[in-house]
């Protein structure tokens, strides 16, 4: 990758399509370094510890947090998410770019802390499109599905807060755009 390391924040609704980006991602873009969050959400089907989150429950991650060892954290839809700092310090410190998936209040509070960081706004193609992904999905409860459409309204709201903002039509078109757009000069 050219330039200086970066930190790329990807957010949007939930149901968009950011895991499945980044699995995309994982695979096919060997130059970033992709954060690993910590969570107290159970594992869907497929998940694995230390690949797509590290497993947590309530008391250990509120340990984390008290003692600073993460960069940013939010609860969402009921469930805590969030960044282990030091490895995100040290990936940029080796001047690694370094992506993270969060969701509004973890982005908002990496805006403040890390200003120079790029804030990348996945959005869907219409709001049918999203409710019709997050229904499909078929992992999570009727009740959890209408919790997370509600956040999604709230998330949708806050576009004009991010620097840009990619429309997910295909998992390989947003990619491409993503790696375009990191390798274009920083703010
Ligand atoms: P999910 O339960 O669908 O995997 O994730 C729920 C939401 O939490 C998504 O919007 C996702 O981007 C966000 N998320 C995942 N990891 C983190 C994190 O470390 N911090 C914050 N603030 N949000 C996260």
């Amino acid at each position: 990758m050219s330039g200086s390391p970066r930190l790329i924040v990807l957010s949007g609704p939930s149901g968009v399509g950011k895991s499945t980006l980044l699995a995309h991602l994982r695979t096919h873009s060997p130059d970033w370094w992709l954060s690993v969050s910590a969570t107290t959400r159970f594992p869907r089907p497929g998940e694995r510890h230390g690949i797509e989150y590290y497993f947590t429950d309530r008391a250990e991650f509120e340990t984390m947090a008290s003692a600073g060892d993460l960069l940013e954290w939010a609860e969402f839809a009921g469930n805590l998410y969030g960044t282990p700092r030091w490895p995100v310090e040290d990936k940029l410190a080796s001047g690694q770019s370094v992506l993270l998936e969060l969701e509004l209040q973890g982005a908002r509070q990496v805006r403040t802390s890390m200003p120079d960081a790029l804030l990348v706004f996945l959005k869907p193609p219409s709001w049918d499109e999203l409710v019709r992904r997050l229904t499909h999905r078929g992992t999570e409860a009727q009740d959890v599905i209408d919790r997370r459409l509600k956040v999604a309204r709230e998330e949708l709201a806050a576009e004009s807060e991010f620097d840009v903002s990619l429309v997910n039509t295909s998992v390989e078109d947003v990619a491409a755009e993503l790696v375009a757009l990191t390798r274009a000069p920083g703010p």
